[in-house]
């Protein structure tokens, strides 16, 4: 039971640089509110920090006044994991600056800032940190499990170009993580999730990418997709690790290079990015374009951040979500077959089978430097279950995970960051044994109490 009376909250907010929301106040309506709008919970304090000062004070008061507590980056977390009912959200939203030293390249981030954030400053140096796909995700989060995107093929995850962090702990405590100073710790952030602490501030090695990359998508005729998928699956893993390109089955969104009366039905959306010349990127994309019929297609030189957030729109906040996923071993004409099925049985016009290919940089970090565990994994298999009425959620929710159990024979591991509420066996799985006994023995060291739940959590009994 949560000991904050009033005259403590008022002491909090007289300590206090940014706002203490609380539900009837200007801001809470929004603050509370995460990406999935199947969270629709209702805190009883929203602590929007300003400074790394004002999260020392946060974690002390929830702390001292046994609140449960949740984080909040860009809360994009598909398992709802940044809100909570009568708790403490520590929002970090108001905290996303971004300053690039240009002499090294190194980026220096705040804890709440968005990947656009990020894009926006960077590009004015040429540069890019490797990260996902969608601008309105929160880096916070997304770094702490992992992070990959369209250039992690070449320049690796961001957890691999991720050089330190500033960490308020469970005990309020301002340390820093990195190679050298608290290397524990700093092996657990680059994976472990929100568990271990708060990353008021992360510094990245920027990649110099220029701010056109080749790029484009090129949307598949469904009725050729065994063949086509056959064929893709074989060639992208031939491909310099400057070539990336994935695989969307969904019903096509009104894009404007497709005829109008396309939008609406199934197609397979190949979307890529190429690090590098128009005429190479094109020589190495045309074996795709030539295999079976297309509706139509964009490529070309395209600026970066345009690039970045030509999907947000797909992927708005609010609409109900839920997400299933998991690593596969090969995309087999058998495991295709269950993709196929599933793809033509799609609840909602919104929803996607989202399959990256994965294999390049990660592949090459050595398998325990970081706390992310599955770096060898061809393929990503994403059931991304998108929609928008309460209605269907049972019909929704069945769909995805049957889809998910006929698939998962031909599946080793998860991405943490791709979890919904599954439990704990299955937090267990986006990591090795070695890695899971490694980060429960950290939390015991920097989280004893489990202060830090409301994530994918690592519990300090194991
Ligand atoms: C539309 C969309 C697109 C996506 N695309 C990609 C992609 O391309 N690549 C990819 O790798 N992932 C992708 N993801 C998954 C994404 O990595 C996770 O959803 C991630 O949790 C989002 O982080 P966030 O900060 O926005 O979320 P939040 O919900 O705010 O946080 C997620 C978790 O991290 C913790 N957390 C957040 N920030 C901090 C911090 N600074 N310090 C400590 N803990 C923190 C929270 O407490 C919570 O447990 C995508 C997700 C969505 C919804």
């Amino acid at each position: 039971m949560s000991t904050a009376t009033e005259e403590k909250i008022r002491e909090l907010r007289a300590r206090f640089r940014g706002n203490v929301l609380m539900a009837g106040e200007h801001g809470y309506e929004t603050a509370r509110k995460v990406w999935n709008g199947m969270f629709d919970k209702r805190p009883l304090l929203i602590a929007r920090c300003v400074t790394t000062g004002d999260v020392i004070e946060a974690v002390k008061f929830g702390r001292e006044h046994k609140m449960l507590v949740a984080v909040k980056g860009g809360g994009h977390n598909s398992a709802g994991k940044a809100t909570c009912d009568d708790g403490l959200i520590i929002d970090l939203s108001p905290m996303r600056r971004v300053l690039v030293d240009r002499e090294d390249n190194h980026v220096r981030v705040d804890g709440g800032a968005l990947l656009g954030d990020m894009d926006n400053e960077t590009q004015l140096y040429g540069l890019a940190v490797s990260a996902g796909i969608v601008s309105h995700t929160g880096v916070g989060g997304l770094t702490l499990g992992g992070g990959f995107g369209w250039i992690s093929r070449k320049h690796g995850l961001s957890v691999d170009n991720l050089l330190s962090a500033q960490v308020v702990t469970a005990e309020g405590e301002l340390l820093t993580a990195s190679a050298t100073e608290n290397p524990d710790l700093f092996w657990g952030l680059r994976g472990g999730g929100g568990n271990f602490g708060i990353v008021t501030s992360f510094t990245f090695k920027g990649a110099p990418i220029g701010n056109t990359v080749f790029a484009g998508i090129i949307a598949k005729k469904f009725q050729n997709a065994a063949d086509y998928i056959a064929f893709h699956q074989h060639y992208v893993r031939t491909l310099p690790d400057e070539m990336t390109v994935w695989m969307v089955l969904r019903k096509a969104p009104p894009l404007p290079f497709l005829p109008e009366e396309v939008h609406g039905s199934l197609v397979v959306l190949v979307p890529f990015v190429y690090l590098g010349s128009e005429e190479e990127g094109g020589r190495l994309i045309q074996p795709l374009i030539d295999r079976t019929d297309s509706h139509g297609m964009i490529t070309g030189m395209m600026p970066w951040k345009e690039w970045q957030s030509g999907f947000d729109g797909l992927v708005d906040h609010g609409a109900r979500n839920y997400w299933k996923s998991h690593h596969l071993t090969s995309l087999s004409e058998e495991c295709v077959r269950e993709i196929l099925t599933f793809a033509e049985r799609l609840p909602t016009e919104e929803c996607e089978i989202f399959i990256p290919h994965m294999e390049g940089a990660p592949a090459k970090v050595a398998a325990d430097t970081t706390a992310f565990a599955h770096r060898y994994t061809p393929f990503v298999l994403n059931i991304h279950t998108r929609w928008r009425e309460k209605s269907d959620d049972e019909r929704c929710l069945a769909w995805a995970r049957e889809f998910h159990e006929a698939t998962t024979r031909f599946a080793h591991g998860v991405y943490v960051n791709f979890l919904s509420d599954e439990g704990k066996t299955r937090v267990r799985d986006a990591y090795t044994d070695e890695v899971w006994e490694r980060l429960v023995r950290l939390k015991k060291k920097y989280d004893p109490d489990n202060f830090f739940r409301l994530n994918q959590n690592i519990e300090p009994t194991g």
